[in-house]
């Protein structure tokens, strides 16, 4: 019954006396038109007459829904529960904190584990979420590398065969993998991953968890490995002699780097590093948002594992951090004080590169005719007031 009613067409909205971020207004006065889900106009002075419900935004800043490549759950939910109704709660806790659209991802786990979460993704991409869209799945895990799997449970890591993983590309869910590049078993499922392609839509691939030398990232990237997961996390640290995944990532141009800019999964000048080393186009900002995000202290189990939640930091018993409790619109604020950079440059970095990381530019990641009506109201505290996906609202604190 949710379901039919999350699938009605979407009313007009306009949105007035906005101040304005798109590829072509960064911080203009201005207005914004939807229509049936998509952006209809966009412009400045005197808004168009429409039979649409208006909204004065008053002054308040109005940006392009925020994208997260890397989100395991919130609110004690987490995508290996491989239950819709918790994709569905993780979802409307996205929507509250700027997400439109977000992949949800999956963690290392027997490959039956691994096919039931997808399960759970297909029907909540097919029905709707009632909060950010859920666009797919990421799969971080179980083709990793023992030695780096941090919060991971490195006795189920494993490599790639395809009687394992041909089930997991079957379901269509999956949008992205991060593996370890280093095995040859995992090249071939690179491989294979992109040459799959289920409803036009096809899978992007990642190098994380990794000890991978830079010669072996040069050699995956040829290969078509397109992007690096939450950059500096587990990986080598960079020497200057032995680059690795991270001198790869920051060096080569092919490479888009996910990052945590939580200020406690990366310092704030090595923030700053990759932003000036790979420019607001190469840089996407991530959750990794375990479910103990948005809750108080205290335990949760992440990927079966036992993790403690104090003062905002996720960690295993033995120190090993574990995911994060950030929020993307506290990303945005993180990235433009930590690196210096504008607005418009921090939100591209949650929004339209993340898009063009899975070939979604054509309809989101940005405010234009045409695209797709997903759009965020913020206040100059960079608080979230209201979100807007695919033309609907889907919270609302104005
Ligand atoms: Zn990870």
């Amino acid at each position: 019954m949710t379901s039919a009613l999350l699938l009605e067409p979407a009313g007009s909205l306009l949105l007035i006396n906005a101040l304005l971020y798109t590829p072509s207004f960064a911080g203009e006065e201005g207005w914004v038109l939807t229509h049936r889900g998509h952006i209809a106009a966009v412009g400045q002075g005197t808004p168009p007459q429409a039979d649409a419900k208006t909204i004065d935004l008053r002054g308040l800043i109005l940006a392009p829904g925020l994208i997260d490549l890397h989100a395991h759950g919130a609110l004690g939910r987490d995508t290996m529960d491989a239950d819709p109704a918790a994709l569905r709660e993780m979802a409307a806790f996205y929507a509250r904190h700027g997400v439109t659209a977000f992949l949800a991802t999956t963690m290392t786990a027997p490959q039956g584990e691994i096919l039931a979460a997808l399960a759970a993704i297909r029907q909540v991409m097919a029905e709707g979420s009632g909060g950010a869209a859920l666009i797919g799945a990421h799969v971080e895990g179980p083709y990793l590398d023992a030695e780096r799997s941090g919060a991971q449970d490195a006795r189920l890591v494993r490599r790639a065969l395809p009687t394992e993983y041909e089930p997991l590309l079957g379901t269509g869910a999956i949008r992205l993998i991060t593996l370890a590049p280093e095995y040859p078993e995992n090249r071939r499922l690179l491989r294979d991953a992109l040459a799959y392609s289920a409803d036009g839509a096809r899978i992007a691939v990642a190098a994380g968890h990794t000890r991978a030398s830079y010669e072996q990232m040069v050699e995956a990237a040829g290969l078509g490995l397109s992007q690096v997961t939450h950059l500096y996390n587990g990986m080598e640290p960079m020497h200057h002699r032995r680059p690795g995944a991270v001198g790869a990532a920051l060096t080569l141009d092919t490479l888009r780097c996910q990052l945590i800019a939580d200020n406690i999964h990366v310092h704030p000048a090595m923030l700053k590093l990759a932003v000036r080393a790979k420019g607001p186009d190469g840089i996407m900002l991530v959750s990794d948002a375990m479910s103990g995000t948005g809750m108080p202290d205290g335990i949760y189990i992440l990927g079966g594992l036992e993790v403690i939640v104090r003062g905002g930091e996720a960690r295993l018993p033995d120190g090993t951090l574990a995911g994060s409790t950030l929020t993307l619109e506290r990303a945005v604020a993180n990235i433009v004080a930590a690196a210096s950079v504008s607005l418009a440059d921090a939100l591209t970095m949650a929004s339209q590169t993340p898009a063009r990381a899975l070939g979604l530019d054509g309809h989101k990641g940005a405010i234009a005719p045409g695209m797709d009506a997903d759009l965020i109201v913020l206040d100059a505290d960079l608080r979230v007031r209201l979100s807007v996906v695919e033309g609907r609202i889907a919270h609302n604190e104005l």
